[in-house]
């Protein structure tokens, strides 16, 4: 997307957000969202019918370049419980045999801090090894969570058995970036980070996932440009992304934050999750355990999303001793909450692959 092109959108929805995210409504609680709500169920139940997709996030490193001024792991991090990692492949082997062998999970997410040692090759590696061990139990779901890369980073991370990734744009609001992303490194650059979408749907990835962090820019508008960015995907690639990232901002032990300005409160991020899944019902909100289990329960409704299960933001969070997370999370064991994500009504598959939604799916 042009420079010029994305200021059109984003005039468009400073003058006005798109309906029904400009009625003052939007996000009471009342029945504006009870009707969005309602839909949204319906919607996914038809197409889902209470499916949830099953997924663990293994992080691989703390050690970053960027100066986030929200995250834990940012260079500058002033929290003294911090201990940077970065794990070595012996290492990761443990971590996904972890969640592989003792947990029933089929599905893991690489994180990635910008770690300026890593390269490439070491990346592809790393996919290389999480694939090998899923396929021995007959699953293949690799996802990668890291800093945008080239068409032919992301082909080559492909050909290594990487089946989704996503970027989180974080906001669209290219002041409120900047002040939230000081530095000289990938992330500083909001234009890359737009156009990421783009390389990874003509590398051919079954799967990619944007969405913006929750209480980092104006709601209203953000939320306005993720649907009016997957407008645009659709007709310029004919392919929008197929997970969308829904985190909230939350305070992080080593934050330049003092404190958090507006973060959608729940009843607007219900309905904004809502209002997105009634829109665009086969893409699948990635829901977090930076939410209480209640919440992610809620936010599950009729099924088509991604469920975190095991959540630790720790490199070696799962077998080794390390300690300093990137930010609070839930950790809802699979052993333990798979059954209450039954009991409320959903079924959970362990095995499953990212789905491409095609313009003419919708
Ligand atoms: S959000 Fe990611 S890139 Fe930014 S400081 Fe944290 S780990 Fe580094």
């Amino acid at each position: 997307m042009s420079p010029a092109e994305f200021q059109d959108l984003w005039q468009q929805v400073s003058r006005q957000p798109v309906a029904p995210l400009d009625d003052p409504a939007f996000g009471s609680g009342g029945a504006l969202d009870l009707e969005i709500i309602a839909r949204a169920r319906h919607l996914k139940s038809s197409l889902f019918d209470g499916a949830v997709q099953a997924i663990a996030p293994l992080y691989v490193s703390s050690i970053c370049k960027e100066r986030c001024t929200y995250c834990n792991y940012r260079a500058g991090s002033n929290d003294p419980s911090l201990r940077r990692t970065r794990l070595s492949l012996d290492e990761l082997r443990r971590e996904v045999e972890f969640l592989v062998e003792s947990r029933p999970l089929r599905a893991v997410e690489l994180v990635y801090a910008s770690d300026p040692q890593l390269t490439p090759d070491d990346l592809c590696r790393h996919v290389e090894l999480t694939s090998s061990i899923l396929q021995k139990h007959g699953a293949s779901t690799v996802g990668l969570s890291a800093e945008p890369m080239s068409v032919a980073g992301y082909r080559r991370l492909r050909g290594a058995g990487l089946t989704f990734s996503v970027v989180w744009m974080e906001t669209y609001d290219q002041e409120r970036y900047a002040a939230c992303h000081p530095g000289t490194h990938v992330k500083t650059d909001f234009f890359y980070r737009l156009d990421s979408y783009e390389r990874m749907l003509e590398a051919g990835l079954d799967g990619v996932g944007y969405g913006v962090l929750g209480g980092l820019g104006p709601w209203r508008r953000d939320w306005s440009m993720l649907i009016l960015h997957q407008q645009w995907l659709r007709r310029r690639c004919g392919r929008g992304p197929d997970i969308v990232g829904i985190p909230r901002l939350k305070h992080a032990p080593g934050s330049a934050f003092q404190q958090i300005d507006a973060p959608p409160a729940d009843s607007q991020f219900r309905a904004l999750v809502a209002l997105h899944n009634s829109l665009f019902p086969q893409v699948r909100p990635f829901v977090s355990t930076r939410e209480d289990f209640d919440m992610c329960l809620q936010l599950a409704s009729g099924g088509g999303c991604l469920f975190t299960f095991n959540c630790s933001t720790v490199p070696g969070g799962y077998t080794l001793p390390n300690r300093g997370a990137q930010f609070t999370t839930g950790d809802y064991d699979a052993l333990l909450f798979a059954p209450r994500v039954r009991a409320a009504g959903h079924r959970v598959l362990w095995d499953w692959r990212p789905q491409p939604c095609y313009t003419d799916l919708v």
